[in-house]
């Protein structure tokens, strides 16, 4: 077979190479461009200077290795029920649910009123005092909407619970 009057005057690139056929022979292959591809994603933490470990070593970030402590950005439910008038300025408190609830457990302060849905249970402290909670929360089945006065214990222990600290007499 042979290609009479190929429009294409292609020179085999190596000699002896008889195939006029279009090859794949690389002859303007830059050497940069296999390397040109960025190796780093913006997800990988920095690199350690691990020194003994010898490479890259993936130090996973601090924090959702197996942490008990649930973030409160997730899975947050809001408290559209929320009694500004009663737990306004407990909202909006630097004194953490989470502190009130270790004193409890140290019993420096007194226990939670009882939910109405569940009276074998705690009223949850973050839902109405702070009008925000999470999905997880223990208490979730407290997450309902409560009246004033159904409210009223709770706002009486937290009086006592977001209270600055009695000096000592
Ligand atoms: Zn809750």
């Amino acid at each position: 077979m042979e290609f009479a009057g190929s429009p294409l005057s292609l020179q085999p690139c190596h000699p002896g190479t008889t195939s006029t056929t279009l090859h794949s022979c690389i002859h303007q292959a830059d050497p940069t461009r296999v390397e040109a591809r960025p190796s780093r994603t913006p997800q990988l933490p920095p690199p350690t200077p691990a020194g003994s470990g010898g490479g890259l070593v993936f130090t996973p970030p601090a924090g959702p290795g197996g942490a008990i402590v649930p973030t409160p950005t997730d899975n947050r439910t809001v408290n559209t029920s929320f009694n500004e008038t009663l737990f306004g300025s407990y909202k909006i408190s630097s004194i953490k649910c989470k502190a009130l609830r270790d004193k409890i457990v140290q019993q420096t302060l007194g226990a939670l009123p009882r939910s109405k849905v569940n009276p074998s249970e705690p009223m949850c402290l973050a839902w109405h005092s702070k009008g925000q909670c999470n999905t997880g929360c223990p208490c979730v089945a407290d997450h309902v909407q409560y009246s004033a006065t159904e409210l009223a214990p709770m706002a009486a222990w937290c009086v006592i619970g977001y209270a600055p600290p009695a000096p000592a007499a």
